[in-house]
Protein backbone atom coordinates (compact mmCIF):
# COMPACT_ATOMS: atom_id res chain seq x y z
CA UNK A 1 0.00 0.00 0.00
CA UNK A 2 1.53 3.13 -1.02
CA UNK A 3 0.97 6.58 0.94
CA UNK A 4 -1.88 8.18 -0.73
CA UNK A 5 -0.22 11.80 -0.88
CA UNK A 6 2.65 11.23 -2.01
CA UNK A 7 2.29 8.03 -3.87
CA UNK A 8 5.94 6.93 -3.70
CA UNK A 9 6.47 5.55 0.02
CA UNK A 10 5.22 2.94 2.21
CA UNK A 11 1.71 4.13 3.99
CA UNK A 12 2.19 2.87 7.18
CA UNK A 13 -0.27 5.10 9.24
CA UNK A 14 -3.37 5.75 8.74
CA UNK A 15 -4.95 9.46 9.18
CA UNK A 16 -7.49 9.45 12.27
CA UNK A 17 -9.61 12.37 10.41
CA UNK A 18 -9.92 11.68 7.13
CA UNK A 19 -8.63 7.80 6.93
CA UNK A 20 -6.31 8.28 4.42
CA UNK A 21 -3.19 5.76 4.49
CA UNK A 22 -0.07 7.67 4.37
CA UNK A 23 3.84 7.52 5.03
CA UNK A 24 5.73 8.53 8.32
CA UNK A 25 6.59 11.79 5.52
CA UNK A 26 2.93 12.71 5.55
CA UNK A 27 1.88 11.48 8.75
CA UNK A 28 1.27 13.70 12.30
CA UNK A 29 2.10 11.16 14.87
CA UNK A 30 1.92 13.56 17.78
CA UNK A 31 -1.72 14.36 16.29
CA UNK A 32 -2.81 10.94 14.51
CA UNK A 33 -3.16 12.72 11.23
CA UNK A 34 -1.89 13.03 7.76
CA UNK A 35 -0.20 16.31 6.60
CA UNK A 36 -3.44 17.55 4.33
CA UNK A 37 -5.61 17.44 7.77
CA UNK A 38 -3.15 19.42 9.94
CA UNK A 39 -2.97 22.11 6.75
CA UNK A 40 -6.87 21.75 7.14
CA UNK A 41 -7.31 22.15 11.12
CA UNK A 42 -8.90 24.31 13.05
CA UNK A 43 -6.02 27.26 14.24
CA UNK A 44 -8.26 28.04 17.66
CA UNK A 45 -8.66 24.65 19.38
CA UNK A 46 -6.23 22.32 16.62
CA UNK A 47 -8.31 19.48 17.21
CA UNK A 48 -11.27 20.02 14.26
CA UNK A 49 -11.04 20.40 10.93
CA UNK A 50 -12.14 23.95 9.65
CA UNK A 51 -15.03 25.18 7.78
CA UNK A 52 -14.10 28.57 7.41
CA UNK A 53 -11.86 31.98 8.34
CA UNK A 54 -11.88 34.29 10.86
CA UNK A 55 -12.89 37.31 8.97
CA UNK A 56 -10.81 39.12 11.73
CA UNK A 57 -7.71 37.60 11.95
CA UNK A 58 -7.81 35.32 9.15
CA UNK A 59 -7.10 32.05 11.17
CA UNK A 60 -8.96 28.44 10.35
CA UNK A 61 -11.89 27.65 12.42
CA UNK A 62 -14.17 25.10 13.21
CA UNK A 63 -17.39 25.16 13.43
CA UNK A 64 -17.12 25.04 17.76
CA UNK A 65 -14.82 27.68 17.61
CA UNK A 66 -16.33 30.06 14.90
CA UNK A 67 -18.99 32.47 15.62
CA UNK A 68 -21.66 33.69 12.38
CA UNK A 69 -22.09 37.32 13.03
CA UNK A 70 -24.15 37.66 10.00
CA UNK A 71 -25.12 35.32 6.91
CA UNK A 72 -21.89 35.41 5.40
CA UNK A 73 -19.24 36.45 8.33
CA UNK A 74 -17.78 34.41 10.52
CA UNK A 75 -14.94 35.06 12.79
CA UNK A 76 -13.16 32.99 15.46
CA UNK A 77 -14.39 32.67 18.84
CA UNK A 78 -11.15 34.48 20.38
CA UNK A 79 -12.29 37.55 17.90
CA UNK A 80 -15.76 37.28 19.11
CA UNK A 81 -14.90 37.51 22.54
CA UNK A 82 -11.66 39.84 22.39
CA UNK A 83 -14.39 42.36 20.67
CA UNK A 84 -17.20 42.08 22.84
CA UNK A 85 -19.99 40.12 20.56
CA UNK A 86 -21.91 40.59 17.58
CA UNK A 87 -22.61 44.16 17.00
CA UNK A 88 -18.85 45.11 17.95
CA UNK A 89 -17.33 42.75 15.48
CA UNK A 90 -19.58 43.88 12.81
CA UNK A 91 -18.89 47.73 14.17
CA UNK A 92 -14.97 46.24 14.01
CA UNK A 93 -15.00 45.29 10.20
CA UNK A 94 -17.20 48.27 9.19
CA UNK A 95 -14.14 50.08 10.63
CA UNK A 96 -11.19 48.14 9.15
CA UNK A 97 -12.91 48.58 6.05
CA UNK A 98 -12.65 52.76 5.85
CA UNK A 99 -9.44 53.50 3.58
CA UNK A 100 -6.32 54.33 5.48
CA UNK A 101 -5.29 57.94 6.04
CA UNK A 102 -2.20 57.45 4.45
CA UNK A 103 -3.01 58.56 0.40
CA UNK A 104 -4.36 61.75 1.53
CA UNK A 105 -8.08 63.15 2.01
CA UNK A 106 -7.82 64.13 -1.50
CA UNK A 107 -8.00 60.14 -2.54
CA UNK A 108 -10.19 58.97 -0.48
CA UNK A 109 -12.98 61.74 -1.98
CA UNK A 110 -12.70 60.48 -5.31
CA UNK A 111 -13.16 57.51 -4.13
CA UNK A 112 -16.30 58.26 -2.30
CA UNK A 113 -17.54 60.43 -5.31
CA UNK A 114 -16.72 57.64 -7.56
CA UNK A 115 -18.59 55.22 -5.82
CA UNK A 116 -21.82 57.21 -5.14
CA UNK A 117 -21.59 57.62 -9.22
CA UNK A 118 -21.94 54.00 -9.04
CA UNK A 119 -24.63 53.88 -6.56
CA UNK A 120 -26.61 56.54 -8.80
CA UNK A 121 -26.20 54.39 -11.84
CA UNK A 122 -27.22 51.61 -10.38
CA UNK A 123 -30.14 53.47 -9.08
CA UNK A 124 -31.61 54.12 -12.13
CA UNK A 125 -32.06 50.50 -13.36
ZN1 LIG B 1 3.82 10.23 1.52
ZN1 LIG C 1 -6.09 13.20 6.92
ZN1 LIG D 1 -11.80 24.70 16.63
ZN1 LIG E 1 -10.31 35.58 14.71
Amino acid sequence: MLCEVCGEAEALHRCSMCGRLVCPRHFDRGRGICTFCVQALCQVCGRMLSITHCAVCGRLVCLDCSVQVNTVIHVCSKCHEALGGREAVLTYLRERKKPPRMPGIRAFVERVLRASKRDRVSNCF
